[in-house]
């Protein structure tokens, strides 16, 4: 599948190195976990993860009195999957929130350059293709270039974009943008905003703003606050989605480039450091590679 395509790289790097591991070792001992230890942090699990997870693993193997280094394998799938779901139901994938009674609005936040407007475009026309009808609102009128960029993915999906000049309040832009989507009876908007993190201060007010037009003008939404993180910048990644949900109520994020790394541990991290869900992963360029994301394809996926 597309889901294990685009994963191939971390796959790659990630089930040679574990195979490499279980072929060196006759017994699980110590100086197994230590260098699964190090296998992990390699994939960008995160050393708070990794830690938490070994020691899991530790009690699991005792209790099952497991010896053989192939059947710790299976263990370790059983706890990555574990880790994601932390306490909650394990197995569920959470896809988007959805308003059964009328317009959905998703609103997009983000660092410049994670993947921003080019998740925006894919997802506008994943829900298109579902037979939705799809309208944007360009609130990025900080970057230069932004507006046109999200205009020329609104031309090539076929929805209309709600823009206002370089430079205007992007909270007016989004309001403009949910009386278009009220008027042309849409079922989805999807909101861009700016992506400056130089100033957090701005940016929690600028994000407020939006938000408080946005529940003003329709009680209920956003329906989703979205946080796309570049999964190639890894730590990085992990310190803006911090900076980010002190902002604001991210309720998902997005993992763009996944396809671009051997570190794709760090969708683990996430979930279990900052109990964000993962909702959608960016795979590649084209606009068909977003996918919804599940954990337990996503780990088994990297032992296949
Ligand atoms: P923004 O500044 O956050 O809006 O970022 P853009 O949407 O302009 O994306 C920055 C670059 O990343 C562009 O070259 C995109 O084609 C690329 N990109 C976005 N998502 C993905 C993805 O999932 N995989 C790959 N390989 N590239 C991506």
């Amino acid at each position: 599948s597309k889901f294990k395509k685009g994963l191939s790289k971390t796959r790659n790097s990630f089930s040679s190195k574990i195979n490499d591991l279980v072929a060196r070792y006759r017994t699980v001992d110590e100086d197994f976990f230590e260098e699964l230890e190090e296998v992990l942090i390699s994939a960008d699990v995160g050393v708070t993860t990794v830690m938490e997870m070994i020691e899991e693993l530790e009690m699991e193997v005792k209790r099952r009195n497991i010896q053989d280094p192939q059947k710790v394998k299976e263990v370790i799938s059983e706890k990555l999957v574990e880790i994601y779901y932390g306490d909650d139901d394990a197995g569920d994938i959470e896809g988007l929130v959805e308003n059964p009674d009328g317009l959905t609005i998703y609103l997009f936040v983000g660092v410049n350059g994670v993947g921003k407007t080019t998740t925006i475009g894919k997802l506008a026309h994943r829900l298109k293709s579902e037979g939705k009808n799809v309208t944007l609102a360009a609130g990025d009128t900080f970057r230069a270039g932004a507006i046109e960029q999200l205009e020329e993915w609104g031309k090539r999906v076929g929805v209309n974009v709600t823009k206002h000049s370089e430079g205007s309040d992007p909270a007016a832009v989004i309001y403009d943008g949910i009386q278009s989507a009220k008027s042309r009876q849409a079922d989805v908007l999807i909101c861009d905003t700016a992506g400056r993190l130089q100033n957090k201060v701005n940016l929690m007010n600028e994000l407020s703003k939006v938000k408080r037009v946005i529940e003003r003008e329709a009680p209920g939404a956003p329906h989703e606050v979205l946080l796309v993180l570049d999964a190639t910048t890894g730590q990085n990644a992990m310190s803006q989605a911090k900076t980010f949900s002190e902002a604001t109520d991210v309720s998902g994020i997005v993992l763009s480039k996944l396809d671009g790394t051997a570190k794709g541990g760090i969708v683990l991290a996430i979930r279990n450091e900052l109990d964000i869900p993962v909702k959608l992963v960016g795979l590649g360029e084209k606009v068909t590679d977003l996918e919804t994301f599940d954990a337990h394809a996503f780990v088994y996926g990297l032992f296949a």
